[in-house]
């Protein structure tokens, strides 16, 4: 189903989710024109902050009209709070730099091994540390993966692979398929893990050829989506979700906790609520990793445990996310 807003050049019928990726805005003027702001010259950044601004058509499609404090346009839209310099806050917050095995091959946690598959995503999230991270050669699907097969290969203790990013499902399918093959061979990994965005941002992505290859990979698999308002939620975003389901994925969501975007229980609750409706269970909260840029979005742990306590009053314990923060040297998500 293609959701493209009216906005788009193209015709939504014949678009594929690469024609629609490639579509996405670009330009703030034209992203403020697009949900009635386009008189708001107030609004517009003086620049990126060295982060380009993207976002797909699709997503813009569920922004509110006519509202500077829509929470999907904050996560988008460049403002000029990034150029503040923040003690603490830095291009690599959260010590991956440290832990990079080679070839974005990240081992922090037993058991598991984070890919870098990809470094592009289909959106460009103001608070993501990605802004900073230097992914040159360092994707793991160089080569056809044969770095990452390889260690994979020489350590059994690794029974479930993510692939992060960037966007793993920014990869064509039969690159994806590529891994697959590989994988089948390693009998110790007995679990595929897909962190994304793309079927929020872009659902259009979770086509028939990725819905085949996921439903035929003989391995459990989950898919731990990125949602941080229940408004990003759609029918098309519904449809994707049914599809990753009919194909055997066990569905999470991860967010993170920013401000004047989610910071409070009616959004969060609200969240938790949509996402369920959608087939989805929470799994993580994060607080905002400390990056450069974005430390406008912070919102204090006082203030963060707070919301959790009203969550936990309100809603079924399986909607209420894990609240965690990334340090870099432990051995998992720190909890709070
Ligand atoms: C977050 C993360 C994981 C996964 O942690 P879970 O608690 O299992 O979700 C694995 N490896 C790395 C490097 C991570 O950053
Ligand atoms: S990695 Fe995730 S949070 Fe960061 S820009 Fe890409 S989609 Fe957004």
């Amino acid at each position: 189903m293609i959701t493209a807003s009216p906005h788009s050049r193209l015709s939504s019928a014949a678009a594929g989710w690469r024609e629609l990726w490639r579509d996405a805005i670009t330009d703030s003027g034209e992203l403020l024109r697009a949900v009635g702001l386009g008189h708001r010259t107030d609004l517009l950044p003086a620049d990126d902050a060295g982060f380009a601004l993207r976002v797909p058509r699709g997503f813009v499609a569920r922004m509110r009209r006519n509202d500077p404090t829509d929470p999907l346009l904050l996560q988008v839209l460049p403002q000029r709070a990034e150029h503040d310099q923040v003690e603490g806050y830095t291009a690599d917050a959260v010590g991956d730099m440290a832990s990079r095995a080679g070839q974005g091959f990240l081992h922090k946690y037993d058991g598991r091994a984070l890919l870098i598959a990809s470094g592009s995503c289909a959106v460009n999230c103001r608070y993501c540390f990605r802004r900073h991270f230097p992914y040159g050669e360092g994707i793991a699907a160089a080569s056809q993966w044969r770095d990452a097969l390889a260690r994979l290969r020489a350590d059994p203790s690794i029974r479930e692979l993510i692939l992060s990013g960037g966007d793993p499902l920014a990869l064509a399918t039969h690159k994806l398929n590529e891994l697959g093959d590989g994988l089948v061979e390693l009998p110790q990994v007995i679990r595929l893990r897909i962190h994304t965005r793309l079927p929020v941002v872009l659902p259009e992505r979770i086509d028939d050829e990725f819905v085949s290859w996921l439903g035929a990979l003989p391995l459990q698999k989950v898919v731990v989506l990125h949602a941080n308002h229940a408004n990003e939620f759609d029918a098309a975003v519904d449809a994707a979700c049914a599809r990753l389901k009919a194909a055997g994925a066990t569905l999470l969501n991860q967010s993170v906790l920013l401000r004047g975007v989610n910071d409070d229980a009616d959004a969060l609750a609200a969240l938790s609520e949509r996402m369920f409706a959608a087939g989805v269970l929470p799994y993580y909260l994060h607080q905002l990793d400390r990056v450069q840029g974005a430390a406008h979005f912070e919102v204090n742990d006082s203030r963060a445990l707070a919301l959790m306590e009203s969550l936990r009053a309100r809603l079924p314990g399986y909607l209420v996310p894990r609240l965690v923060r990334e340090v870099g040297g432990d051995t998992s998500k720190r909890p709070l």
